[in-house]
Protein backbone atom coordinates (compact mmCIF):
# COMPACT_ATOMS: atom_id res chain seq x y z
CA UNK A 1 0.00 0.00 0.00
CA UNK A 2 2.02 3.20 -1.30
CA UNK A 3 1.76 5.69 1.39
CA UNK A 4 -0.82 7.89 0.04
CA UNK A 5 -3.47 5.29 0.82
CA UNK A 6 -2.16 4.65 4.05
CA UNK A 7 -2.94 8.17 4.74
CA UNK A 8 -6.20 8.78 3.51
CA UNK A 9 -7.37 5.60 5.83
CA UNK A 10 -5.24 7.51 8.68
CA UNK A 11 -7.57 10.62 8.04
CA UNK A 12 -10.60 8.23 7.76
CA UNK A 13 -9.82 6.55 10.89
CA UNK A 14 -9.42 10.19 12.49
CA UNK A 15 -12.51 11.67 11.40
CA UNK A 16 -14.57 8.64 12.58
CA UNK A 17 -12.80 9.28 16.22
CA UNK A 18 -13.26 13.03 16.54
CA UNK A 19 -16.95 12.11 15.20
CA UNK A 20 -17.14 9.57 17.95
CA UNK A 21 -15.92 12.20 20.15
CA UNK A 22 -18.36 14.49 19.44
CA UNK A 23 -21.05 12.64 19.42
CA UNK A 24 -19.89 11.24 22.99
CA UNK A 25 -19.14 14.92 24.44
CA UNK A 26 -23.20 15.68 22.60
CA UNK A 27 -24.07 13.14 24.86
CA UNK A 28 -22.14 13.81 28.08
CA UNK A 29 -23.34 17.22 27.69
CA UNK A 30 -27.06 16.44 27.24
CA UNK A 31 -26.71 13.79 30.63
CA UNK A 32 -25.46 16.49 32.38
CA UNK A 33 -28.59 19.24 31.27
CA UNK A 34 -31.03 17.15 32.13
CA UNK A 35 -29.55 15.42 35.58
CA UNK A 36 -29.28 19.31 36.55
CA UNK A 37 -32.73 20.17 35.03
CA UNK A 38 -34.13 17.23 37.24
CA UNK A 39 -32.32 18.06 40.10
CA UNK A 40 -33.95 21.74 40.01
CA UNK A 41 -37.26 20.24 38.91
CA UNK A 42 -37.09 18.13 42.09
CA UNK A 43 -36.07 21.20 44.30
CA UNK A 44 -38.88 23.25 42.87
CA UNK A 45 -41.48 20.30 43.66
CA UNK A 46 -40.14 20.27 47.25
CA UNK A 47 -40.11 23.93 47.78
CA UNK A 48 -43.86 23.72 45.99
CA UNK A 49 -44.92 20.95 48.38
CA UNK A 50 -47.81 22.33 50.79
CA UNK A 51 -46.74 19.84 53.50
CA UNK A 52 -43.65 20.64 55.67
CA UNK A 53 -40.25 18.85 54.80
CA UNK A 54 -36.93 18.03 56.65
CA UNK A 55 -34.39 16.11 55.93
CA UNK A 56 -31.93 14.77 59.14
CA UNK A 57 -27.92 13.78 58.95
CA UNK A 58 -27.21 10.79 60.56
CA UNK A 59 -26.42 12.38 62.99
CA UNK A 60 -29.73 13.63 63.63
CA UNK A 61 -29.26 17.14 62.64
CA UNK A 62 -31.30 19.13 60.06
CA UNK A 63 -29.87 18.80 56.85
CA UNK A 64 -32.41 20.52 54.62
CA UNK A 65 -35.87 22.24 54.84
CA UNK A 66 -38.64 22.90 52.39
CA UNK A 67 -40.18 26.51 51.21
CA UNK A 68 -43.13 25.46 53.62
CA UNK A 69 -41.15 24.32 56.77
CA UNK A 70 -39.29 27.54 56.54
CA UNK A 71 -42.13 29.78 56.01
CA UNK A 72 -44.37 28.09 58.33
CA UNK A 73 -42.08 28.40 61.88
CA UNK A 74 -40.42 31.24 60.24
CA UNK A 75 -36.79 30.32 60.06
CA UNK A 76 -33.86 31.40 57.68
CA UNK A 77 -32.57 28.04 56.45
CA UNK A 78 -29.39 28.94 58.02
CA UNK A 79 -30.48 28.93 61.33
CA UNK A 80 -32.38 25.49 61.08
CA UNK A 81 -29.29 23.49 59.13
CA UNK A 82 -27.14 21.52 61.59
CA UNK A 83 -29.32 22.26 64.11
CA UNK A 84 -31.47 19.29 65.88
CA UNK A 85 -34.78 18.54 65.21
CA UNK A 86 -35.50 19.56 68.77
CA UNK A 87 -35.58 23.03 67.83
CA UNK A 88 -38.42 22.61 66.54
CA UNK A 89 -40.13 20.37 68.38
CA UNK A 90 -43.07 21.20 71.45
CA UNK A 91 -42.90 18.17 73.33
CA UNK A 92 -38.54 18.03 73.94
CA UNK A 93 -38.51 14.65 73.29
CA UNK A 94 -34.38 13.68 72.37
CA UNK A 95 -35.08 12.88 68.85
CA UNK A 96 -31.72 11.74 67.92
CA UNK A 97 -30.72 8.27 66.55
CA UNK A 98 -29.98 7.25 69.63
CA UNK A 99 -32.79 8.61 71.10
CA UNK A 100 -35.89 6.63 72.38
CA UNK A 101 -38.21 9.33 70.15
CA UNK A 102 -36.41 7.79 66.69
CA UNK A 103 -36.30 4.67 68.00
CA UNK A 104 -39.51 3.01 66.15
CA UNK A 105 -38.78 4.89 63.25
CA UNK A 106 -35.12 3.16 63.23
CA UNK A 107 -37.03 -0.39 63.89
CA UNK A 108 -39.11 -0.53 61.46
CA UNK A 109 -38.50 1.56 59.13
CA UNK A 110 -41.14 4.50 58.67
CA UNK A 111 -43.69 6.40 61.33
CA UNK A 112 -46.77 7.47 59.79
CA UNK A 113 -49.37 9.76 61.11
CA UNK A 114 -48.34 10.83 64.06
CA UNK A 115 -49.73 13.86 65.71
CA UNK A 116 -46.46 15.90 67.29
CA UNK A 117 -46.25 19.73 67.73
CA UNK A 118 -44.03 21.84 65.85
CA UNK A 119 -42.73 25.26 67.24
CA UNK A 120 -41.87 28.27 65.60
CA UNK A 121 -39.37 30.66 66.21
CA UNK A 122 -41.20 32.86 67.77
CA UNK A 123 -42.38 30.07 70.13
CA UNK A 124 -45.91 29.81 68.39
CA UNK A 125 -47.07 25.83 69.01
CA UNK A 126 -48.29 24.14 65.62
CA UNK A 127 -50.40 20.88 65.87
CA UNK A 128 -48.51 18.30 63.07
CA UNK A 129 -49.15 14.59 61.52
CA UNK A 130 -46.30 13.45 61.15
CA UNK A 131 -44.35 11.03 59.07
CA UNK A 132 -40.73 10.11 59.00
CA UNK A 133 -38.90 7.59 57.04
CA UNK A 134 -35.54 5.99 56.82
CA UNK A 135 -33.12 7.14 54.10
CA UNK A 136 -30.20 4.56 53.58
CA UNK A 137 -26.95 4.37 51.11
CA UNK A 138 -25.22 1.53 50.21
CA UNK A 139 -26.81 -0.55 52.97
CA UNK A 140 -26.00 1.98 55.20
CA UNK A 141 -28.40 4.79 57.32
CA UNK A 142 -27.94 8.30 55.50
CA UNK A 143 -30.61 9.83 57.43
CA UNK A 144 -34.32 10.43 57.71
CA UNK A 145 -36.85 12.30 55.59
CA UNK A 146 -39.59 13.50 57.16
CA UNK A 147 -42.99 15.54 56.36
CA UNK A 148 -45.74 17.04 58.55
CA UNK A 149 -49.30 18.53 57.66
CA UNK A 150 -50.20 21.37 59.54
CA UNK A 151 -53.55 20.35 61.13
CA UNK A 152 -54.08 23.86 63.28
CA UNK A 153 -57.53 24.05 61.73
CA UNK A 154 -58.81 20.73 61.98
CA UNK A 155 -57.42 20.72 65.90
CA UNK A 156 -59.73 24.22 66.21
CA UNK A 157 -62.77 22.76 64.47
CA UNK A 158 -62.56 19.40 67.03
CA UNK A 159 -61.66 21.43 70.27
CA UNK A 160 -64.40 23.45 69.09
CA UNK A 161 -66.95 20.05 68.46
CA UNK A 162 -66.12 19.12 71.89
CA UNK A 163 -66.73 22.25 73.35
CA UNK A 164 -69.70 22.40 71.63
CA UNK A 165 -70.89 18.79 72.36
CA UNK A 166 -69.39 19.77 75.94
CA UNK A 167 -71.78 22.61 76.68
CA UNK A 168 -74.36 20.66 75.36
CA UNK A 169 -74.27 18.10 77.97
CA UNK A 170 -74.20 20.78 80.39
CA UNK A 171 -77.19 22.51 78.85
CA UNK A 172 -78.76 19.48 78.85
CA UNK A 173 -78.05 18.52 82.52
CA UNK A 174 -78.88 21.98 83.38
CA UNK A 175 -82.61 21.46 82.04
CA UNK A 176 -82.62 18.26 83.31
CA UNK A 177 -81.84 19.97 87.05
CA UNK A 178 -84.05 22.10 86.47
CA UNK A 179 -87.33 20.13 85.49
CA UNK A 180 -86.36 17.82 88.80
CA UNK A 181 -86.24 21.11 90.99
CA UNK A 182 -89.66 22.43 89.26
CA UNK A 183 -91.18 18.77 89.47
CA UNK A 184 -89.63 18.95 93.05
CA UNK A 185 -91.16 22.22 94.04
CA UNK A 186 -94.66 21.43 92.29
CA UNK A 187 -94.86 18.02 94.42
CA UNK A 188 -93.99 19.95 97.46
CA UNK A 189 -96.48 22.83 97.13
CA UNK A 190 -98.82 20.47 96.67
CA UNK A 191 -98.11 18.70 99.14
CA UNK A 192 -98.11 21.44 101.55
CA UNK A 193 -100.74 23.68 100.39
CA UNK A 194 -103.87 21.01 100.01
CA UNK A 195 -103.62 20.63 103.90
CA UNK A 196 -102.95 24.50 104.61
CA UNK A 197 -106.19 25.11 102.32
CA UNK A 198 -108.34 22.63 104.71
CA UNK A 199 -107.04 24.17 107.57
CA UNK A 200 -107.64 27.81 106.54
CA UNK A 201 -110.79 27.44 104.60
CA UNK A 202 -112.06 25.59 107.65
CA UNK A 203 -110.74 28.45 110.01
CA UNK A 204 -112.74 31.11 108.03
CA UNK A 205 -116.06 28.64 107.59
CA UNK A 206 -115.80 28.30 111.50
CA UNK A 207 -115.43 32.20 111.80
CA UNK A 208 -118.87 32.53 109.74
CA UNK A 209 -120.62 30.14 112.72
CA UNK A 210 -121.85 31.42 116.21
CA UNK A 211 -118.61 31.44 118.64
CA UNK A 212 -118.19 32.59 121.89
CA UNK A 213 -115.32 34.83 122.83
CA UNK A 214 -112.89 32.23 123.77
CA UNK A 215 -113.99 30.23 120.64
CA UNK A 216 -113.13 33.32 118.48
CA UNK A 217 -109.42 33.74 120.95
CA UNK A 218 -108.86 30.21 119.88
CA UNK A 219 -109.79 30.63 116.05
CA UNK A 220 -107.78 33.67 116.07
CA UNK A 221 -104.48 32.03 117.25
CA UNK A 222 -105.53 28.92 114.93
CA UNK A 223 -105.70 31.51 111.79
CA UNK A 224 -102.87 33.70 112.61
CA UNK A 225 -100.59 30.47 113.08
CA UNK A 226 -102.02 29.17 109.77
CA UNK A 227 -101.05 32.26 108.04
CA UNK A 228 -97.98 32.68 109.40
CA UNK A 229 -97.45 29.05 107.85
CA UNK A 230 -98.13 29.87 104.84
CA UNK A 231 -95.84 32.60 104.78
CA UNK A 232 -92.80 30.49 105.62
CA UNK A 233 -94.15 27.73 103.47
CA UNK A 234 -94.55 30.96 100.62
CA UNK A 235 -90.81 31.86 101.53
CA UNK A 236 -88.90 29.03 100.67
CA UNK A 237 -91.18 28.06 97.28
CA UNK A 238 -90.36 31.56 96.31
CA UNK A 239 -86.60 30.94 97.15
CA UNK A 240 -86.67 27.61 95.05
CA UNK A 241 -88.13 29.59 92.49
CA UNK A 242 -85.52 32.13 92.21
CA UNK A 243 -82.61 29.64 92.52
CA UNK A 244 -84.19 27.83 89.62
CA UNK A 245 -84.55 31.01 87.80
CA UNK A 246 -88.15 30.51 87.37
CA UNK A 247 -88.95 33.75 88.74
CA UNK A 248 -91.73 35.33 85.89
CA UNK A 249 -92.95 38.85 86.33
CA UNK A 250 -95.92 40.18 85.18
CA UNK A 251 -96.97 43.64 83.41
CA UNK A 252 -99.93 44.88 84.85
CA UNK A 253 -101.51 48.42 85.15
CA UNK A 254 -101.25 49.52 88.62
CA UNK A 255 -102.07 52.23 91.14
CA UNK A 256 -98.96 52.87 93.78
CA UNK A 257 -101.99 54.37 95.84
CA UNK A 258 -104.04 51.29 95.89
CA UNK A 259 -100.64 48.78 96.60
CA UNK A 260 -99.90 51.54 99.20
CA UNK A 261 -103.65 50.80 100.89
CA UNK A 262 -104.22 47.50 100.44
CA UNK A 263 -100.65 47.06 102.52
CA UNK A 264 -101.45 49.49 105.39
CA UNK A 265 -104.77 47.14 105.16
CA UNK A 266 -102.84 44.44 105.98
CA UNK A 267 -100.37 45.66 108.34
CA UNK A 268 -102.04 48.47 110.21
CA UNK A 269 -103.34 45.47 113.28
CA UNK A 270 -100.08 44.76 113.39
CA UNK A 271 -98.62 48.53 113.89
CA UNK A 272 -101.09 48.94 116.58
CA UNK A 273 -100.05 45.73 118.22
CA UNK A 274 -96.91 47.00 118.80
CA UNK A 275 -98.15 50.74 119.28
CA UNK A 276 -96.25 51.87 116.18
CA UNK A 277 -97.17 54.83 114.36
CA UNK A 278 -97.06 54.45 110.33
CA UNK A 279 -97.41 56.63 107.61
CA UNK A 280 -97.03 57.12 103.86
CA UNK A 281 -96.25 59.72 102.14
CA UNK A 282 -95.99 59.59 97.78
CA UNK A 283 -94.07 62.52 96.68
CA UNK A 284 -96.16 64.85 94.20
CA UNK A 285 -94.41 63.14 90.95
CA UNK A 286 -95.00 59.61 91.35
CA UNK A 287 -96.96 59.10 88.09
CA UNK A 288 -100.43 57.71 89.37
CA UNK A 289 -100.29 54.17 87.21
CA UNK A 290 -97.44 52.48 86.56
CA UNK A 291 -97.17 49.32 84.77
CA UNK A 292 -94.88 46.25 86.06
CA UNK A 293 -96.09 43.30 88.80
CA UNK A 294 -97.98 44.66 91.46
CA UNK A 295 -98.02 41.54 93.00
CA UNK A 296 -94.43 41.55 94.10
CA UNK A 297 -94.57 45.03 95.19
CA UNK A 298 -96.33 45.01 97.49
CA UNK A 299 -94.49 41.66 98.57
CA UNK A 300 -91.31 43.50 98.81
CA UNK A 301 -93.60 46.51 100.72
CA UNK A 302 -95.27 43.80 103.10
CA UNK A 303 -91.66 42.59 104.19
CA UNK A 304 -89.88 45.86 104.31
CA UNK A 305 -92.69 47.43 106.50
CA UNK A 306 -93.41 44.31 108.22
CA UNK A 307 -89.63 43.80 109.45
CA UNK A 308 -90.08 47.72 110.25
CA UNK A 309 -93.15 47.23 112.44
CA UNK A 310 -91.82 43.79 113.98
CA UNK A 311 -88.20 45.23 115.01
CA UNK A 312 -89.79 48.51 116.50
CA UNK A 313 -92.21 49.27 119.49
CA UNK A 314 -93.44 52.62 120.52
CA UNK A 315 -92.03 53.91 117.84
CA UNK A 316 -92.50 54.93 113.82
CA UNK A 317 -92.07 53.19 110.82
CA UNK A 318 -92.49 55.80 107.78
CA UNK A 319 -92.57 54.77 104.14
CA UNK A 320 -91.76 57.51 101.23
CA UNK A 321 -92.23 56.82 97.52
CA UNK A 322 -90.60 59.37 95.46
CA UNK A 323 -90.24 59.57 91.37
CA UNK A 324 -86.23 58.97 90.65
CA UNK A 325 -84.64 58.54 87.32
CA UNK A 326 -87.02 59.50 84.58
CA UNK A 327 -85.68 57.72 80.86
CA UNK A 328 -88.40 58.26 78.36
CA UNK A 329 -90.83 56.23 79.75
CA UNK A 330 -89.21 54.66 81.91
CA UNK A 331 -89.48 55.96 85.61
CA UNK A 332 -87.41 55.05 88.19
CA UNK A 333 -89.23 54.70 91.59
CA UNK A 334 -87.67 55.24 95.16
CA UNK A 335 -89.09 53.80 98.29
CA UNK A 336 -87.85 54.37 101.86
CA UNK A 337 -89.16 52.55 104.92
CA UNK A 338 -87.77 54.28 107.91
CA UNK A 339 -88.00 52.81 111.53
CA UNK A 340 -86.38 54.13 114.87
CA UNK A 341 -86.80 50.14 116.31
CA UNK A 342 -83.63 48.55 117.55
CA UNK A 343 -81.34 48.50 114.46
CA UNK A 344 -78.73 46.51 113.18
CA UNK A 345 -75.26 45.91 114.34
CA UNK A 346 -72.62 47.03 112.15
CA UNK A 347 -71.48 43.91 111.78
CA UNK A 348 -74.32 42.16 110.43
CA UNK A 349 -75.54 44.53 108.34
CA UNK A 350 -74.16 43.18 105.30
CA UNK A 351 -75.30 39.69 106.10
CA UNK A 352 -79.03 40.36 106.52
CA UNK A 353 -79.52 39.86 102.62
CA UNK A 354 -78.19 36.65 102.72
CA UNK A 355 -80.57 33.21 102.91
CA UNK A 356 -81.39 32.41 106.43
CA UNK A 357 -79.54 35.08 107.70
CA UNK A 358 -80.89 36.66 111.05
CA UNK A 359 -78.90 39.64 112.54
CA UNK A 360 -79.08 37.92 116.17
CA UNK A 361 -79.48 34.22 117.22
CA UNK A 362 -82.51 35.18 119.08
CA UNK A 363 -84.12 36.59 116.71
CA UNK A 364 -86.14 33.74 115.68
CA UNK A 365 -87.22 32.81 119.03
CA UNK A 366 -87.78 36.56 119.60
CA UNK A 367 -89.87 37.92 116.64
CA UNK A 368 -90.51 34.98 114.60
CA UNK A 369 -89.10 34.93 110.79
CA UNK A 370 -87.35 32.71 108.83
CA UNK A 371 -84.48 34.71 107.82
CA UNK A 372 -85.64 34.31 104.18
CA UNK A 373 -87.51 37.47 103.76
CA UNK A 374 -84.80 39.71 102.92
CA UNK A 375 -82.97 37.43 100.48
CA UNK A 376 -86.68 37.17 98.32
CA UNK A 377 -86.97 40.91 99.04
CA UNK A 378 -83.28 41.23 97.24
CA UNK A 379 -84.04 39.32 94.86
CA UNK A 380 -87.44 40.42 93.95
CA UNK A 381 -85.92 43.82 93.97
CA UNK A 382 -82.84 42.97 91.61
CA UNK A 383 -84.60 40.88 89.04
CA UNK A 384 -86.71 43.47 88.49
CA UNK A 385 -83.96 45.86 87.48
CA UNK A 386 -83.42 47.98 90.83
CA UNK A 387 -81.29 48.25 93.98
CA UNK A 388 -81.85 47.92 97.50
CA UNK A 389 -79.68 49.23 100.38
CA UNK A 390 -79.91 50.00 104.02
CA UNK A 391 -78.77 52.19 106.50
CA UNK A 392 -79.26 51.63 110.34
CA UNK A 393 -77.99 52.79 113.78
CA UNK A 394 -78.36 50.08 116.58
CA UNK A 395 -81.32 51.65 118.61
CA UNK A 396 -81.35 54.13 116.38
CA UNK A 397 -83.33 52.29 113.62
CA UNK A 398 -83.18 51.25 110.50
CA UNK A 399 -83.93 52.65 106.77
CA UNK A 400 -84.67 50.29 103.99
CA UNK A 401 -84.15 52.25 100.72
CA UNK A 402 -85.18 50.50 96.93
CA UNK A 403 -85.49 51.49 93.53
CA UNK A 404 -87.12 49.26 90.78
CA UNK A 405 -87.90 50.73 87.45
CA UNK A 406 -91.31 51.10 86.08
CA UNK A 407 -93.14 51.85 82.41
CA UNK A 408 -95.08 55.00 83.37
CA UNK A 409 -98.99 53.83 82.14
CA UNK A 410 -102.18 55.41 81.33
CA UNK A 411 -105.14 55.72 84.12
CA UNK A 412 -107.93 54.89 80.81
CA UNK A 413 -106.14 51.86 80.30
CA UNK A 414 -105.92 50.99 84.39
CA UNK A 415 -109.60 52.22 85.07
CA UNK A 416 -110.64 49.88 82.14
CA UNK A 417 -108.70 46.74 83.41
CA UNK A 418 -110.65 47.94 87.15
CA UNK A 419 -113.64 47.99 85.17
CA UNK A 420 -113.99 44.40 84.07
CA UNK A 421 -112.90 42.86 87.56
CA UNK A 422 -116.07 42.98 89.73
CA UNK A 423 -115.37 45.20 93.17
CA UNK A 424 -117.84 43.00 95.39
CA UNK A 425 -115.94 40.29 97.06
CA UNK A 426 -118.91 38.26 97.57
CA UNK A 427 -121.35 38.04 94.75
CA UNK A 428 -124.19 35.70 95.07
CA UNK A 429 -124.51 33.16 92.94
CA UNK A 430 -127.92 32.15 93.59
CA UNK A 431 -128.91 30.88 90.09
CA UNK A 432 -125.32 29.36 89.10
CA UNK A 433 -124.51 25.50 89.28
CA UNK A 434 -121.27 24.55 89.68
CA UNK A 435 -119.50 21.31 89.44
CA UNK A 436 -116.79 20.98 92.27
CA UNK A 437 -114.13 18.00 90.99
CA UNK A 438 -112.22 17.53 94.04
CA UNK A 439 -110.95 14.00 95.49
CA UNK A 440 -109.66 15.49 99.00
CA UNK A 441 -112.66 15.30 101.24
CA UNK A 442 -111.35 18.12 103.48
CA UNK A 443 -111.08 20.35 100.32
CA UNK A 444 -114.29 19.14 99.08
CA UNK A 445 -116.51 19.97 102.07
CA UNK A 446 -114.85 23.00 102.50
CA UNK A 447 -114.86 24.46 98.68
CA UNK A 448 -118.91 23.59 98.70
CA UNK A 449 -119.44 24.96 101.88
CA UNK A 450 -117.91 28.11 100.74
CA UNK A 451 -119.74 27.56 97.36
CA UNK A 452 -123.17 27.25 99.60
CA UNK A 453 -122.30 30.59 100.98
CA UNK A 454 -122.93 32.04 97.66
CA UNK A 455 -126.06 29.89 97.09
CA UNK A 456 -125.16 28.23 94.47
CA UNK A 457 -125.91 24.71 93.19
CA UNK A 458 -123.15 22.46 93.68
CA UNK A 459 -122.37 19.14 92.59
CA UNK A 460 -119.11 17.15 93.36
CA UNK A 461 -117.08 14.48 91.79
CA UNK A 462 -114.47 12.51 93.12
CA UNK A 463 -112.01 12.37 89.77
CA UNK A 464 -112.33 13.55 86.53
CA UNK A 465 -113.94 10.56 85.14
CA UNK A 466 -116.91 10.78 87.24
CA UNK A 467 -116.34 14.66 86.00
CA UNK A 468 -117.21 13.97 82.45
CA UNK A 469 -119.89 11.65 83.81
CA UNK A 470 -122.02 14.12 85.68
CA UNK A 471 -121.27 16.38 83.08
CA UNK A 472 -123.16 14.20 80.21
CA UNK A 473 -125.96 13.67 82.78
CA UNK A 474 -126.71 17.74 83.24
CA UNK A 475 -125.46 21.21 82.46
CA UNK A 476 -123.33 23.25 84.76
CA UNK A 477 -122.58 26.92 84.43
CA UNK A 478 -118.33 26.34 85.51
CA UNK A 479 -116.65 23.62 87.24
CA UNK A 480 -113.97 23.90 89.49
CA UNK A 481 -111.33 21.49 88.60
CA UNK A 482 -108.71 19.89 90.68
CA UNK A 483 -105.84 18.76 88.66
CA UNK A 484 -104.04 16.09 90.58
CA UNK A 485 -106.72 13.22 91.21
CA UNK A 486 -106.54 9.07 91.21
CA UNK A 487 -108.19 7.74 88.00
CA UNK A 488 -108.48 10.96 85.69
CA UNK A 489 -106.47 13.63 86.59
CA UNK A 490 -108.06 17.10 85.79
CA UNK A 491 -105.61 17.69 82.62
CA UNK A 492 -106.74 14.81 81.00
CA UNK A 493 -110.19 15.65 82.11
CA UNK A 494 -110.57 18.87 80.35
CA UNK A 495 -108.69 17.22 77.17
CA UNK A 496 -111.82 15.15 77.20
CA UNK A 497 -114.57 17.89 77.27
CA UNK A 498 -112.96 20.41 75.50
CA UNK A 499 -112.04 18.03 72.38
CA UNK A 500 -114.77 15.17 72.46
CA UNK A 501 -117.82 16.40 73.78
CA UNK A 502 -120.49 17.60 71.80
CA UNK A 503 -121.19 21.57 71.97
CA UNK A 504 -122.48 23.17 74.20
CA UNK A 505 -121.02 21.21 76.43
CA UNK A 506 -117.13 21.24 75.59
CA UNK A 507 -117.42 25.03 75.61
CA UNK A 508 -118.37 24.83 79.66
CA UNK A 509 -116.16 27.78 81.59
CA UNK A 510 -113.23 25.11 83.90
CA UNK A 511 -111.45 26.93 86.45
CA UNK A 512 -108.33 24.93 87.30
CA UNK A 513 -107.73 24.53 91.10
CA UNK A 514 -104.38 23.10 92.06
CA UNK A 515 -101.93 23.47 94.93
CA UNK A 516 -99.09 23.14 92.25
CA UNK A 517 -97.27 26.29 92.72
CA UNK A 518 -94.49 25.18 89.91
CA UNK A 519 -93.94 27.32 87.22
CA UNK A 520 -95.70 27.23 83.79
CA UNK A 521 -98.56 25.33 85.50
CA UNK A 522 -100.83 28.12 84.85
CA UNK A 523 -99.93 28.26 81.24
CA UNK A 524 -100.08 24.69 80.65
CA UNK A 525 -104.02 24.78 82.37
CA UNK A 526 -104.41 27.67 79.68
CA UNK A 527 -103.28 26.19 76.53
CA UNK A 528 -105.54 22.81 77.75
CA UNK A 529 -108.21 25.43 77.04
CA UNK A 530 -109.01 26.07 81.05
CA UNK A 531 -110.39 29.97 81.11
CA UNK A 532 -109.06 30.07 84.64
CA UNK A 533 -106.50 29.61 87.16
CA UNK A 534 -106.77 30.02 91.36
CA UNK A 535 -103.90 28.24 93.57
CA UNK A 536 -104.84 26.53 97.30
CA UNK A 537 -104.92 27.55 99.66
CA UNK A 538 -107.71 30.06 97.86
CA UNK A 539 -109.07 33.42 99.15
CA UNK A 540 -112.38 32.51 98.84
CA UNK A 541 -113.37 36.27 97.05
CA UNK A 542 -110.79 35.67 94.42
CA UNK A 543 -113.09 32.77 93.78
CA UNK A 544 -115.77 34.20 93.37
CA UNK A 545 -114.68 36.76 91.12
CA UNK A 546 -112.86 34.45 88.97
CA UNK A 547 -116.28 32.96 88.88
CA UNK A 548 -118.52 36.03 88.54
CA UNK A 549 -115.74 36.88 85.32
CA UNK A 550 -117.51 33.74 83.95
CA UNK A 551 -121.06 33.45 84.61
CA UNK A 552 -121.79 37.46 84.25
CA UNK A 553 -124.05 37.26 81.59
CA UNK A 554 -126.33 34.48 83.81
CA UNK A 555 -125.99 36.15 86.30
CA UNK A 556 -129.32 37.89 87.76
P1 LIG B 1 -86.85 37.45 109.17
O1 LIG B 1 -87.81 36.46 108.64
O2 LIG B 1 -85.98 36.93 110.25
O3 LIG B 1 -87.46 38.79 109.46
P2 LIG B 1 -85.51 38.86 107.09
O4 LIG B 1 -84.68 38.33 105.96
O5 LIG B 1 -86.70 39.65 106.75
O6 LIG B 1 -85.86 37.62 107.96
O7 LIG B 1 -84.56 39.70 108.03
C1 LIG B 1 -83.27 39.21 108.38
C2 LIG B 1 -82.78 39.83 109.65
O8 LIG B 1 -82.44 41.19 109.43
C3 LIG B 1 -83.80 39.87 110.75
O9 LIG B 1 -83.86 38.65 111.44
C4 LIG B 1 -83.29 40.99 111.62
O10 LIG B 1 -82.25 40.53 112.45
C5 LIG B 1 -82.70 41.95 110.60
N1 LIG B 1 -83.66 43.04 110.26
C6 LIG B 1 -84.40 43.15 109.13
N2 LIG B 1 -85.12 44.29 109.13
C7 LIG B 1 -84.83 44.92 110.28
C8 LIG B 1 -85.24 46.15 110.87
N3 LIG B 1 -86.12 46.98 110.27
N4 LIG B 1 -84.72 46.47 112.08
C9 LIG B 1 -83.84 45.67 112.70
N5 LIG B 1 -83.40 44.50 112.20
C10 LIG B 1 -83.88 44.13 111.01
Amino acid sequence: MDIQKKLEISLQKINLLEKMIEDKTRDLYYANKHLLDSNSYLDNIIDSMVDMLLTLNPDGNIRTANRSLLDTLGYKEKELLGNPISIILAEQEEVTFEGSGIEKLLKIGFVKDIEKTYLTKDGEKIPVLFSGSVMRKDGKIDGIVCVAHDITIRKEIEEERLKSKASEAAKKEAVKQTKYKDEFIANMSHEIRTPMNGILGMSYLLSKTDLDEEQKENLNALTTSAENLLVIINDVLDISKIQAGMMTFEQANFSINEILKNVNYTLNYKARERSNHLTYNIVEEVPEILIGDPVRLNQILLNLIGNGLKFTENGKVDVTVKAGEKKGDIQTLEFSIADNGIGIPKNKISKIFDSFSQAEQSTTRKFGGSGLGLTITNKLVQLQGGKIWVKSKINKGSTFSFTIPYKIGTTDVFIKEKMKEPNDPSVNLESIKILLVEDNPINQLMAKKVLSGWNCTTDTAENGKIAIEKLNASDYDVILMDLQMPKMDGYEATKHIRNKMKPPKNKVPIIAMTANAGSGEADRCLSLGMNDYISKPFVPHELNSKIVKLVKDKLV
